[in-house]
Parts: structure tokens; sequence; C-alpha cells
């Protein structure tokens, strides 16, 4: 395909895309993933990292593309999935920090062990977001001697009811974050709701709070408080960013593609295919200029992720300028995507919303990009503050 030639032609880790993909295709029709996920889990693409071990660049572009070709067909279905896909990469990246033999450095050698083997999923959250005081935790740890207890919530988890383990963040009575790593099912002190957190608009991403109701967890299976994680969860969101922009854009190329096939299939009444009007040709190509400009920024971040990827330790000062630029890069993105969605449905018209129409529905999912995972006040204001504060905005 012409826009996406950067995305395309064979890597390790990908042969089962296409099956995946056509699967995702059914699970949109159905509302059953059940099929989906058994093939995905089936395929490499979870387990990716295995293949990418040396190659952190590779690893991008696979993570890339497997999530921009799902979230052609839903970025709903795509974002649960990117919970899973992006810790792989936070793990791919910043594997100078994993590397050691310091808590943090085992949990995750050890989580990574059983995912690959036992073939598992994994989800995560923040435990931030959602309440009635910004930014507050919802959620908290206390060493209860011998083991700790977490109690409280987190508002957002994607991939809940599929996901076998989740890593999440809380915190500490002198509010620093501390990482946990649990098995999500089989325990009634986690809770996972039964209600979806957006109710019918984001069906497939399976969103859903999280409850610790006195959630025993091992010293081993907790990591932190430690300034130098503070980098890494810094990077995790970089890689959230990322695969947001990425598998959103996927949605975007599908709004594309049908605008495209919706000319070249309608007749004009002179007898000509609307593709060939002017007027039509301008309008698409100003579509896929968006398309592919959003492209070349995610694309462009590359680098950004090899330097953190190739340094000896993960160093925070590094790791928060990647954070604004690729925050920066999503949030175009997502802005992108969102004119392509009112574009497309525009040149397509009012049968964009009958019988499910894909330009409709991906339409309505690809809103929620500008708000996971961070909101585009906060990047606008992140952005603003720092570029006032540099003189010159250097
Ligand atoms: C579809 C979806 C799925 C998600 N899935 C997951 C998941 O699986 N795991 C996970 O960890 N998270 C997930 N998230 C959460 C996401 O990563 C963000 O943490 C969350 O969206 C931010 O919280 P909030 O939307 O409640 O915004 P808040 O942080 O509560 O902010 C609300 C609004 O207040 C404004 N605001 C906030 N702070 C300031 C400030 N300091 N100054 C001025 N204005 C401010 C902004 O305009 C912002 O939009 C998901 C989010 C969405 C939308």
């Amino acid at each position: 395909m012409l826009l996406t030639t950067e995305l395309s032609g064979p890597r390790p880790g990908l042969d089962g895309l296409d099956e995946v993909a056509a699967l995702a295709d059914e699970a949109v029709a159905s509302g059953d993933t059940g099929p989906f996920y058994q093939a995905l889990r089936a395929s490499e693409l979870p387990y990716l990292l295995k293949h990418y071990r040396d190659d952190p660049h590779g690893l991008l572009l696979a993570t890339v593309t497997a999530l921009h070709t799902i979230g052609a067909r839903s970025p709903g279905l795509a974002l649960g999935v990117s919970q899973h896909l992006s810790s792989m990469l936070a793990f791919g990246i910043g594997r100078s920090v994993l590397s050691g033999d310091d808590a943090a450095g085992k949990v995750v050698r050890g989580l990574l062990d059983e995912t690959f083997d036992r073939r598992l999923l994994i989800a995560n959250t923040t435990s931030q977001g959602g309440g009635s005081t910004i930014g507050a935790s919802g959620s908290r740890i206390v060493d209860a001697g011998g083991a700790f207890r977490v109690d409280g919530h987190s508002t957002y988890m994607s991939l809940a009811t599929e996901a076998d383990k989740v890593v999440f963040l809380t915190y500490d009575a002198g509010r620093n974050p501390v990482g946990v790593v649990t098995d999500l099912r089989g325990n009634p002190a986690l809770q996972v709701a039964g209600d979806l957190l957006f109710g019918d608009h984001l069906v497939l991403a399976d969103t859903r709070r999280l409850t610790f109701a006195g959630l025993e967890v091992p010293p081993e299976s907790v990591f932190g408080p430690d300034p130098t994680l503070n980098a890494f969860y810094s990077l995790q969101l970089m890689c959230h960013n990322l695969c947001v922009a990425a598998l959103y854009l996927g949605g975007g190329h599908r709004i594309l593609e049908e605008t495209a096939q919706h000319g070249r299939s309608t007749t004009l009444p002179s007898g000509e295919p609307l593709s060939r009007s002017d007027s039509f040709a301008a309008n698409v190509g100003r579509v896929a200029i968006s398309y592919t400009n959003s492209l070349d920024l995610i694309l462009a971040q590359a680098p950004t992720f090899r330097d953190l990827a190739t340094a000896d330790v993960l160093d925070a000062g590094g790791v928060a300028r990647g954070l604004l630029r690729v925050s920066t890069a999503k949030y175009t993105v997502a802005k992108n995507v969102e004119t392509i969605a009112a574009e497309g449905r525009k040149l397509i018209g009012a049968r964009t919303f009958m019988q499910d129409h894909p330009v409709a529905r991906i339409g309505a999912e690809v809103v929620f990009a500008a708000l996971g995972p961070a909101t585009e006040k906060l990047i606008e204001r992140n952005f603003g503050t720092r570029y006032l504060e540099a003189e010159g905005g250097k």
C-alpha cells in the first residue's frame, strides 16, 4: 500500500498479523472477542520482545505496525491490545533499568519469563484519574508485616477481562509511587467491575474499574519506592503515547481507504466515477496529507527511543524530554485523526451512519485518542510552560 510502505514488509514476529486482523473484523461484527484473543495469543504479536531482544528499533517498528493494523479494524480493540504491547515495548526500551539485580529487575524478569512461557496478556493501570480531585491517587499500599496490603481503586483498566495479570502503580504513605505485579483473576480482593467504564462508546477496549479490597501481595511482587524507577514509569508513558498514536492512526487510515473506495465505486450524474472529479481528488488529497504527515511524525520518534534503549543508564532528564516530545507527537496525531474522521464523514455523506458503516464507528472511537493516556490540555500546559520558561523557547 502506497502510504504505509514504511510499516509494511516482513518483520520477525508479524507472521500472524493478517489472521489476527481478519478476526478483529469478526470481533467487530459479532461483539465476541474470544476467537480474536485466541489467535492473538497463538501468534507472536504479544511476545515480539522475544524476537527483538537486541533490536529495540525493530521492536518499536513491529509494535507500531501491529497496532496500526489492528487499529484499522477497531481502535477500541487495538487500545485493549496496546496495554500489553506498550508494556512489552517499555521493557524492551528500558532494558538498562531491568537488567539489574534489584527488586524491579527481578520482578520484571520473572514476569516476562512467565508471560512468554504461559502466553499471558498483561493489563496495566495507574490508580489515578477519574476521581473528584485531579491527580489524586485512588489507592495506597501499606507494609502489613511480611506482606503488603493494597486498598482503594484504579479507575481505568483496559483489556480488563482478557488480561491474566496486571502491573499497577499505587502509592505509599509518603505519596511515593510503588509498582505491583499480581494475577488478575481468582482473587476476591481484586475486583474487576462488571460495568464498562465508557458504556457503549468504546466497548472493545474493555475498560473497567479495578477495586483493591485488602489485596495482599508478597514482597517479591512489589518494586519501589525507588527514584530510578520514576524514569521507567515515564518511559512507559512514552511507549503508551506512541502506541496510542499508532493505533488511532490505523483508524484514520481505514477512514481514508473507505473514502477512496467510495469515490471509486460511486458514479457522478455525468457517468464518470466520483474519484475522477478534481474536487473529490483534492479533498482526498487533504485527508491523505494529514495521514502521511501523522505517520511521518510517529516514525520520527524512533531515534528518541533508540537513544534511551542504547544508554547504559536510563537518564531521568532524557526520558522527561522524550516524554514531552512523544506526547506532543501523539497530541498532533490525535488532532489529525479527528480531522480525518470528520472529513471522511463529510466526503462519504449520510450513508456513513447506515448499517454500522466503519467510518461512523471508527470515527466515534478515535475521539478517545485525545483523552488517553494523557489529556490534550495537560500536554498543551506542559509544552507551554516549558516553552515560556526557556528563554526564546529554546
Ligand atoms: C479509553 C481510555 C482507556 C484507558 N485505559 C487505561 C489503562 O488501561 N490503564 C491506565 O493506566 N490508564 C488508562 N486510561 C487513563 C489514561 O491513561 C489517563 O490517565 C486518564 O485518561 C487521565 O485521567 P482523566 O481522563 O480522568 O483526566 P484528569 O487527569 O482527571 O483530568 C481531567 C481534565 O482536567 C484537566 N486538568 C487535569 N490536570 C490539570 C492541571 N494540572 N491543570 C489544568 N487542567 C488540568 C484536563 O483538561 C483534563 O482533561 C484510559 C483512558 C481512556 C480515555
